[in-house]
This record gives C-alpha cells, sequence and structure tokens, in this order.
C-alpha cells in the first residue's frame, strides 16, 4: 500500500483508520452478510448509523436541541438556492457578504431568488482581507445575513463571528470541525462533505428550529429544510455510503479527543506550513495576517515560470494537489483534518529543497 501526501482542496483526503475500517467492514458489514451501501435505508442498522452520526455530531460541536441536523444532498452549492427560499420570502432583502469564490457563487444563486444587498465586497482588495465588521452595511429587515467564514480558494478566514440582528447563515464547507464552534451564534451552518466530514454527496446542514417552516410557496420538497428535519433527513434516499462514512470520521475526532485537540493538531500544521513560506522570500502568501486561513493556505512562487517544475517535482516526492485554484493560479495546500503532521513537514522539506535549488 502507498498512500501518498494529498493536500486536494475537496474531495479531499480522509483519515486513514477510517478507509481501513470501511475496507474490513465492506463486504459483510454489521454482519447482515451485505455492505452498508447494499442495504435499506429503512432497515434498523442503517438506522442506527444515520442516528449514530447525528448524535455524534452533536457531542463533537455541543449541538443543542434546538438546532436540527439535516443530512442533505446536491453539495453546498444547492443550499445556495435552498437558504434563500427557505428563509426568505419574494421581494424581501436578504444581506450577503462577498470575500471570494464561494461567497460570490451565493450571491449570484442568491440574486435568484431574493433582492440581495450587498453588506460587504473585498474584491476590490483582490479578496484579501476580511472588511471589518463596522463598515459592514446591514439591515435589520433582511430576512437573514449570509457569509463564508472560511474561503476555501482564497485562503481567508474570518477571525471572528458577525454579530447581527437578523440570522446568520454561514457556509462552514471547508473550516467546520477544524476547531470547536459555537453553533448558537448561528441561524443556520451548512457544509458540504468532502472537505472535512467524509465523501462528496452529502451536504450537512444544522439549522435553527425557529427557523423551519418558513419557506418560500413553491419550494422543492427536497429543498425544504421542514421536510428534511420531518423525515429524519429520509424524504427519499439518502446517500447512506456518505453517511456511513461520516459517522465513521466523527467517532474518529470523537476518539482523538474531539475539536480541542483537533484544532491544537490544525495550529501546528498551519503554522509549520506559513512559518515555511514567511521565513523566505522566495514564497508569498498574499492574505493579510489576521484572515489567514487555518486550512487552505495558498501560495505563489517568486516566478510563475517555477510553478510547472515545483508541481512535478513535488508529485515525484508523493506530495499530491499542490495546483492553486484556476481563478488565483499559484499553489494552495489544503490541510484539513484528516492531513497529518508528517505530510506537512514534508511538503516543507520540500519547499525549502526547491528554494535551494531554484532561488
Ligand atoms: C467546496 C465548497 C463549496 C462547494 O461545495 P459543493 O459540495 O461542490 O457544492 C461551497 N462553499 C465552500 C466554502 C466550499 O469550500
Amino acid at each position: 500500500m502507498s498512500r501518498r501526501h494529498n493536500f486536494c482542496a475537496g474531495p479531499a483526503a480522509l483519515p486513514l483508520p477510517v478507509l481501513n475500517r470501511a475496507r474490513d467492514e465492506l463486504l459483510d458489514w454489521a454482519g447482515v452478510g451485505a455492505s452498508v451501501m447494499e442495504v435499506s435505508h429503512r432497515s434498523g442498522e442503517f438506522v442506527a448509523v444515520a442516528e449514530g452520526a447525528e448524535a455524534s455530531l452533536r457531542r463533537l460541536l455541543d449541538i443543542s436541541d434546538d438546532y436540527a441536523v439535516l443530512f442533505l444532498q446536491g453539495g453546498a452549492s444547492t443550499q445556495f438556492a435552498a437558504v434563500p427560499l427557505n428563509l426568505s420570502q419574494p421581494g424581501q432583502t436578504v444581506d450577503q457578504v462577498v470575500t471570494g469564490q464561494w461567497s460570490k457563487k451565493a450571491l449570484q444563486e442568491g440574486r435568484r431568488f431574493a433582492d440581495v444587498r450587498v453588506a460587504a465586497n473585498s474584491a476590490e482588495q483582490k479578496f484579501f482581507v476580511v472588511p471589518p465588521q463596522d463598515v459592514w452595511q446591514t439591515h435589520s429587515e433582511s430576512a437573514y445575513l449570509h457569509y463564508c467564514p472560511n474561503e476555501t480558494i482564497g485562503g481567508l478566514e474570518f477571525c471572528f463571528v458577525p454579530e447581527v440582528s437578523t440570522p446568520l447563515v454561514a457556509d462552514m464547507s471547508s473550516t467546520i470541525l477544524s476547531r470547536p464552534l459555537d453553533v448558537n451564534r448561528f441561524g443556520v451552518i451548512y457544509a458540504g462533505a468532502q472537505k472535512n466530514i467524509g465523501p462528496a454527496g452529502l451536504c450537512l446542514a444544522i439549522v435553527r428550529r425557529d427557523l423551519l417552516g418558513r419557506s418560500r410557496e413553491g419550494t422543492p420538497a427536497m429543498l425544504d429544510w421542514q421536510v428534511a428535519a420531518d423525515n429524519d433527513s429520509m424524504y427519499n434516499t439518502p446517500p447512506t455510503f456518505a453517511i456511513y462514512l461520516a459517522g465513521l470520521v466523527f467517532e474518529w475526532l470523537e476518539k482523538l479527543g474531539g475539536l480541542n485537540e483537533m484544532a491544537a493538531i490544525n495550529q501546528k500544521k498551519a503554522s509549520t506550513l506559513y512559518g515555511v513560506i514567511d521565513g523566505s522570500d522566495f514564497y508569498h502568501n498574499p492574505v493579510e495576517r489576521q484572515s489567514r486561513s487555518l486550512m487552505n493556505v495558498p501560495f505563489t512562487l517568486v516566478d510563475a515560470a517555477l510553478d510547472a517544475a515545483f508541481l512535478k517535482g513535488a508529485e515525484a516526492a508523493d506530495l499530491l494537489n499542490l495546483k492553486g485554484h484556476r481563478s488565483v493560479g499559484g499553489m494552495r495546500a489544503s490541510l484539513y483534518n484528516a492531513v497529518e503532521q508528517t505530510s506537512v513537514e514534508a511538503l516543507c522539506d520540500f519547499m525549502k529543497d526547491f528554494e535551494r535549488r531554484y532561488g
């Protein structure tokens, strides 16, 4: 077996113990003589898996009964539409903060359904900064404020939770479970699974219960959070394998010691890599210090003409998926929960060696 160091932004690396466990029980799962993918989602065995996954997630994030936990489909991108459909009425305004490619996409989709007011936008600063909240323009009559706490592509992360009078809605796809989180500050949290939760195809939503049952007329049943909540996320056939694997990931996190422990591990990984970037004139990260992402670290080389050689050398050193997003170029290393310190150190060793050879 040769597992290589995987810095993919998503679908991302999964914890090895989780993959081993899934392999071990793939053919005969829970003693039923079939794989978890081959049993009814209504079977007692599978319902126990879904309930166990939810319970584990609730323990990890300390989610109270005031919140519904929903396992949805269509990725985070579907929630860009589900949010306005569930929370706003036609003609009502909503506030959105734009700090990068994902919140921009959420804005484009939001505009299809709602009268969106852009509360703040850092496009002019190339999305290298988070606009401080005192310059935001929010509206108390808006249905909610939407933002993206961690911009996966730009590597920009909010170092504060916004204080607003309207429900706070957060796309946490690339930051959820990377550290402790006070869920009570939010109206709705959603996250595509393929970064820190499990395989693609699953999207997690945590919805304060008083925000359920407000969907506008004509909302498709599959996008209506109330319908999902009423049916324990099984209005139709859910992505059973993804839910099973997410449950294993949650269990792995609990065994590790929970999110305080995970946060310490993640801090160490990030500071190791940022340390190498900042310690050289050869590598550069453009994001303002206080808003640097813990999970996604973009960096450029002093001369973009060296990018191809860097990526080729990295690949040869078993360092995968370091090419930056096509919209920003350069490199990006994603350091999600399943990426180990040893992988980050292998990357840093390669970077220092590359700089010695080409710097
Ligand atoms: C990956 C990502 C998305 C898109 O997720 P899909 O599941 O592909 O729709 C949205 N927002 C953020 C912040 C992401 O990182």
